[in-house]
This record gives structure tokens, C-alpha cells and sequence, in this order.
């Protein structure tokens, strides 16, 4: 069964978008750093089979794994803090699970079998948790269940969970049950009875939670410890306070304090050990007291929801830390400078570097060309990712090239000039979910260029997730116009594009996603070269 994993489920109750991931990815750093090998499952109570097709917009970004899952963003969480590598099957939802059971009953593998949801998608859900456990190998194996304890959708995975404890064993299990108390603004008093509530509800369906995590504005009062500790039938060291603090990367330090991990371990009979927090606390010191303030410009169409740029908003703290840079985010909507409601003048007056950011469709796209040729012509620091690389390149062929009309094909089908064109093994595909060109792949930086200098080598791999790429009947007029293509493919595809630095002091744009495996203690060269740039210290590299 087990063999010897320790499984510990991550609940919500009251509200959704509490934190949960953040206080699951800090106890997995907790135990990574105590010496346990950890890994991180999300489970998502939504049909979807992944969050490839689902808008930024409403769910924040679609997070892209080093083996192509388009996954929930609570897998970028897990990774940055674990400073791990997870594979789509980390991010387990109701649409995999159903369709494995469904393709299952049709090919007969249930003859005779009434197919329910009690045994069959129970089982199947726990299959698939006891599975990663098995191939990675970990010794700990955090499962967050997302959702909010209650929604019907995620009945099957507590249901599942429940009865992981009875199998796997209480000293195998430990459930975390993370709560809002709300502050009232017109008493201040903190509130405890929703948390009661959950727990109740939690109860109602056979799981007794062994830790409280009680999210809340301002430290947990003793009072309220010991009422959620009496109600839940727990010790009061049991339930921790996880309030609000200046950045997510101070949760673990909260949790530790409270001694938390260590309540666990016992629970677990988990060998009880000091974890080195050092390298973390120092991280989190820098990111606190970096005090050059950077001006960085978000240009994008999902503007308004910034959990759609999380990984990128990460990566731009990450390199801040490293150079003592705080990154202050202006956000500029595309639409509003293609609109006409704001003059790209205005909109990017006084900025000191921006990133053209990743997006698809057509809105907002000639307004971000504007700003890319203001960024270009003004010598500010840019850095183009994705749809911000193509846009770059339309933008260069159009206003330096000559190529009046030039497009993506993305935006119109009939341009006189595709400098940017489908991938032609997109061609024939029909199916819209989990069909891009996904995930890491090599790419080769070209010696002496910006890239290479900021990369320090020649070959890394970088995680991908689009359908169009820079038009080969283009490369030799782009080049030739003075574009410069610092990074390629195996198979010949554009990855890098830069300016020479006479001509721009920082002006590079990436085909693939630098974001995704930028780490605190290791950030992503593309985000330090851009800061680095934007604050006059020393450019990177070789
Ligand atoms: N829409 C573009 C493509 O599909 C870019 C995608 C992106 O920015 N992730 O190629």
C-alpha cells in the first residue's frame, strides 16, 4: 500500500482563495528542509481535465510543467518553494478522474459492475495520489484538496482522503484544515464560528482535522486559539495563526515559530529534526529591505486580475532579492493605449523597464505594439515573453523592416506580411485542450549574445506554451534589418530575439516562458539582466 509514505491533506473552509496552496507549499519546504524528500499534489474539484483551457482572467495563470501539463497555479507555489520539479500528474481534477473511469467502463473493464462514485472514482482517485507517491518516490506526499470543505464537486476527494486515513493508517496521515476568522471592521473582534462551522462540516463527512490554520488579518488572539482548539477537539498547539505578513514568503517562518511542522512529525513518528532555515530567512530579508525601487510596466490584457502574471510577478521578487531591487509593478492595459483612452506617452512616462507580457487573441494586441515600439525607440529596458516576443517581432518587421501590414497570423489570417505563422505541426490539430507546444525543450543560445551572456551557457531548457512561431520565409529580412536571433530551437525555430547593445541597453524577448522556473534562491537570468538593466547596476553574465 503506503509503503511508508506520509500523506498530509491540505482542507479550506469558509471562503476559497485563502492561502491554501501557500500554507501547503510552506510545510513541504518545512520538511525538505528538516531533510525528507517532499512532494506536492493539487487536487482541482473542477470538470476540466487541465487549466490549459481555462481564462487567466478568472483563474490566474495557467501553470506550465517541465513534462508540458498546463496546471493549476498552485503547482508554480509548490515549486518555487520546494525548489522542485513536479509533473503534471501533480495536479490531479474531476475531469481526469472521470474520464479515466468513464474510457474504462466503455472498453468493459467493469462487466457487470454498476459504476459509482463509492467505489470506482474514489478508487480511482486514490490510485492516482498513491501513484505519484510511488514514482517520485518521496517520503512525504502533501495533497491540498482544492475548493472550499462543502461544495458538492469536491465530496469525492474528501470521501477519497477519508478513507486513504482508514487505509493508510492514522501515523500515515495527518489532515490540515486551513480557515478563515474574519476581523469585524465595526468591533475588531476576530471572529471564530466560521471556522467552527467547517470543522463541523468537515466532521459531517468522517475527517476530524488534526491541525487548524487559521487565516486571519491580525495574530490569532489566545482567546480564539483556545475556542477553536476546545470546539475541534484539539491542544491549542494544534491551531496556528497564519495572518496576514508582507510577503507569502514569510508563511514557513510563521509556521515554524508555531512549531507546527514539529506537531506534525510527532504525528507522523517522523524523526524529529532542526531544519536550516538560513538560506530562507536570508532571502526573505532581502526581498523585505531591497530598497532601489524599480519602476517595471505590465503590459498585458489581463491587468486586472494579477494572478493571470503570477509566475512572472515571482520571478521579477526573485531577481529584486538577488539585487536588492524592489520591483514596483505599473500596469498598463493594452486595450486602453489601443483604445485610444490613454496615449502610450502617458502610459509608459517614466518607467524604467517593462515586460511585454503572454497572452492570445487579438484584443489589445495593436496597443501592446505600440508600447513595444515606444520601449524600443525610447531605449527603455524590455523584456518581450511569449505573445510579448511575437508582438516584438511584428512590431520591428513593421516599423524598422519595412514590412507595412506585417502580422501575426494569430491576429489576422490575411496579412500581407506573417512574420509570425502557426507552428506547421499545428496544422492539423482540431482539439483545442493540451495541444500546444508544451512544456521544457532545449534551446540554444548563440555565443556572445545578450542571452548567452545572461545565461552564463549555451544550452538550457525553458518551458513553452504556444502555436505560433517567428515565420522562416522572414528570418533573412528580419535579420538583415538588424534584429538579432540569440536563441534557437533544434528544429530551427526562432527562441531568443535582442538588439545589439549599441542600439538598445536591454532588449530581449523569449519564444518560451523564463517565469516558470525562476526559484527565490535562484532566480531566472532574463528577470535579473532586466532589473539589473533598470537599475544601472552591472549587466550579468559572462
Ligand atoms: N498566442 C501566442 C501563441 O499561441 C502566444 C502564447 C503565449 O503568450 N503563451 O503562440
Amino acid at each position: 500500500m503506503g509503503g511508508g509514505v506520509k500523506y498530509i491533506f491540505v482542507t479550506g473552509g469558509v471562503l476559497s482563495s485563502l492561502g491554501k496552496g501557500i500554507v501547503t507549499a510552506s510545510l513541504g519546504l518545512l520538511f525538505k528542509l528538516r531533510g525528507f524528500s517532499v512532494g506536492a499534489v493539487k487536487i482541482d474539484p473542477y470538470i476540466n481535465v487541465d487549466a490549459g483551457t481555462m481564462n487567466p482572467y478568472m483563474h490566474g495563470e495557467v501553470y506550465v510543467t517541465e513534462d508540458g501539463g498546463e496546471t493549476d497555479l498552485d503547482l508554480g507555489h509548490y515549486e518555487r518553494f520546494l525548489h522542485t520539479t513536479l509533473s503534471r500528474k501533480h495536479n490531479i481534477t474531476t475531469g481526469q478522474v472521470y474520464k479515466a473511469v468513464i474510457e474504462r467502463e466503455r472498453r468493459g473493464d467493469y462487466l457487470g459492475q454498476t459504476v459509482q462514485i463509492i467505489p470506482h472514482i474514489t478508487d480511482e482517485i486514490k490510485s492516482r495520489i498513491r501513484s505519484v507517491a510511488r514514482e517520485t518516490g518521496v517520503d512525504i506526499l502533501l495533497v491540498e484538496i482544492g475548493g472550499t470543505v462543502g461544495d458538492i464537486e469536491g465530496l469525492p476527494f474528501l470521501e477519497a482522503a477519508r478513507q486513504m486515513r482508514l487505509e493508510e493508517g492514522v501515523e500515515n496521515t495527518f489532515f490540515v484544515h486551513v480557515a478563515l476568522a474574519p476581523v469585524l471592521s465595526t468591533t475588531g473582534e476576530q471572529k471564530t464560528k466560521p471556522v467552527q462551522h467547517s470543522v463541523n462540516e468537515l466532521r459531517r463527512i468522517g475527517i476530524q482535522p488534526d491541525a487548524i490554520v487559521v487565516r486571519t488579518s491580525r495574530p490569532l488572539e489566545e482567546e480564539a486559539r483556545r475556542k477553536i482548539a476546545l470546539f475541534a477537539t484539539l491542544p491549542p498547539e494544534a491551531v496556528v495563526s497564519d495572518h496576514d505578513v508582507e510577503t507569502i514568503y514569510m508563511v514557513p517562518l510563521l509556521l515554524e515559530e508555531q512549531g507546527l511542522p514539529s506537531y506534525i512529525s510527532r504525528h507522523l513518528r517522523l524523526p524529529e529534526r532542526r531544519p536550516d532555515l538560513g538560506p530562507w530567512r536570508d532571502f526573505v530579508e532581502r526581498l523585505l529591505n531591497a530598497s532601489k525601487r524599480v519602476e517595471v510596466a505590465m503590459i498585458g490584457k489581463y491587468t486586472k486580475l494579477h494572478d493571470s502574471y503570477l509566475s512572472i510577478i515571482e520571478a521579477l521578487n526573485h531577481a529584486g532579492a538577488r539585487l536588492g531591487v524592489k520591483p514596483v509593478l505599473r500596469w498598463v492595459e493594452a486595450t486602453d493605449i489601443e483604445e485610444g483612452r490613454v496615449s502610450v506617452d502617458d502610459a509608459l512616462e517614466g518607467v524604467d523597464a517593462a515586460i511585454v507580457l503572454p497572452g492570445f487573441g487579438a484584443r489589445g494586441v495593436e496597443g501592446k505594439i505600440e508600447a513595444i515600439r515606444y520601449l524600443r525607440e525610447n531605449k527603455v529596458p524590455m523584456l518581450g515573453i511569449c505573445f510579448g516576443m511575437q508582438l516584438a517581432v511584428v512590431e520591428y518587421a513593421r516599423n524598422v523592416a519595412g514590412l507595412e501590414g506585417a502580422h501575426t497570423t494569430e491576429v489576422n489570417p490575411k496579412t500581407p506580411h506573417p512574420v509570425i505563422d502557426l507552428l506547421p505541426e499545428q496544422r492539423g490539430v482540431r482539439e483545442l485542450g493540451g495541444t500546444m507546444r508544451l512544456g521544457a525543450r532545449p534551446v540554444r543560445l548563440v555565443e556572445g549574445t545578450l542571452a548567452h551572456r545572461l545565461y552564463g551557457v549555451t544550452l538550457v531548457y525553458e518551458r513553452h506554451r504556444h502555436r505560433y512561431e517567428v515565420n522562416r520565409d522572414y528570418y533573412d529580412v528580419l535579420q538583415e534589418a538588424g534584429l538579432v536571433f540569440s536563441g534557437w530551437s533544434p528544429e530551427g525555430l526562432v527562441e531568443v530575439i535582442e538588439l545589439p547593445r549599441r542600439e538598445h541597453p536591454f532588449y530581449l524577448a523569449t519564444q518560451f516562458h523564463p517565469e516558470f522556473k525562476s526559484r527565490p534562491l535562484d532566480p531566472r537570468p532574463p528577470f535579473l539582466g532586466l532589473l539589473a538593466a533598470a537599475s544601472g547596476s552591472e549587466p550579468l553574465g559572462v
